[in-house]
């Protein structure tokens, strides 16, 4: 699976932006699609779509729907969570008031091998660990689309366990759903990117604001000299941030998830009749100056010790793709242009 490289280089414009800067990410997004950005602010007035998000764990499906959602118009887009909604609808099950507005929904729209009496006996004595009917989930996500009528929405965390027979089944069922316009969003980003995200990332005790000591650092870092390492400094809270326990592994303990997000996208694209944005994280060492500018690569972060003082070091981050290719992987903003010109597109706007 090869996804194309999208050109974010504009002949011309010289200007460097400091992308981790609030306001120079703003004139960045002008810089690079600001007609564009224009074009889908006029069409979100008046019009919704849905976008399917399809990619591995951790490949920045909510990082990138949530920065489209600032950048282009955030009171009518939304990122939407399956895993979010399952999470509710078990609090809606022991809520007396609530549940039998959601029974008759599932009354009328449940259509599944089960009976709705043996779906709702099992959801109430359910471990988190056990997986839902993909029947259930179709209804749900229905029920949660019928919400957000006047909105346009990017979906996350379909079911893994489909095959292509239900796979195409799911979505041709929810895609006929609302009215209006829909698009997958693949992502692909190396696994090497994956791992290194895990195994360097960083929390807020307090917060849970998530960062990457090599990739993300927070403005503050700190010296342990009793532990010999470098720890962040919450931006937000003050406090310092924490390793999360097994992520030293890195992707080590999702590899099946990983395949399985895998088989997914591969079922998507062989989908035909609804139109594919492929986004693209990396992009080879060799071709990078054609089509990106520097400032839009991720530099890699490292830390020295000097006179009681931290002095940070910054350079290109190179990892291997998973073709074993020398590659740059991008700041989330480049991949949003690479979004938004694409949907601008496909909307036909
Ligand atoms: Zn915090």
């Amino acid at each position: 699976m090869k996804f194309p490289i999208f050109k974010t280089k504009i002949e011309g414009l010289n200007k460097k932006f400091d992308l981790t800067d609030p306001e120079q990410q703003k004139e960045y997004f002008k810089a690079k699609a600001g007609p564009e950005i224009e074009k889908l602010r006029k069409f979100l007035k008046k019009n919704t779509f849905v976008a399917y998000l399809l990619g591995k764990k951790n490949s920045g499906k909510g990082t990138y729907s949530k920065m489209f959602a600032d950048v282009v118009f955030p009171e009518r887009v939304e990122h939407f969570s399956i895993g979010d909604m399952v999470r509710a609808v078990d609090k809606e099950l022991v809520d007396g008031q609530r549940k039998p507005k959601l029974v008759e929904f599932l009354k009328k729209y449940y259509r599944g091998r089960l009976s709705l009496d043996e779906i709702l006996a099992s959801l109430e004595k359910r471990d988190t660990k056990w997986l839902l009917p993909t029947e259930l989930i179709l209804a749900l996500v229905k029920r949660e689309m019928e919400k957000r009528e006047k909105k346009t929405l990017f979906i996350d965390g379909f079911p893994r366990d489909l095959d292509q027979m239900n796979f195409s089944l799911f979505f041709r069922d929810l895609i006929g759903y609302r009215d209006d316009p829909d698009v997958f969003i693949l992502i692909d980003v190396p696994e090497s990117v994956i791992d290194e995200r895990i195994r360097w990332r960083r929390v807020c005790p307090v917060c849970q604001n998530s960062r990457n000591l090599k990739l993300l650092p927070t403005p503050k870092v700190e010296f342990d000299e009793k532990k010999k390492e470098f720890y962040l400094i919450c931006e937000k809270c003050g406090v310092r941030m924490e390793k999360k326990e097994g992520d030293e592994f890195g992707i080590e303990k999702i590899r099946e998830r990983l395949k399985m997000d895998q088989k997914l996208m591969e079922q998507a694209i062989s989908l035909y009749g609804i139109p594919k944005i492929f986004l693209r994280n990396s992009i080879p060492v060799d071709l990078a100056k054609e089509y990106v500018d520097d400032y839009e690569i991720t530099p890699e972060y490292s830390f020295d010790f000097v006179n009681g003082k931290v002095v940070r070091k910054e350079k290109p981050w190179i990892v291997k793709d998973d073709e074993g290719i020398p590659s740059f992987s991008l700041l989330a903003p480049p991949v949003v242009v690479s979004l938004i010109h694409q949907l601008v597109e496909v909307l036909g706007i």
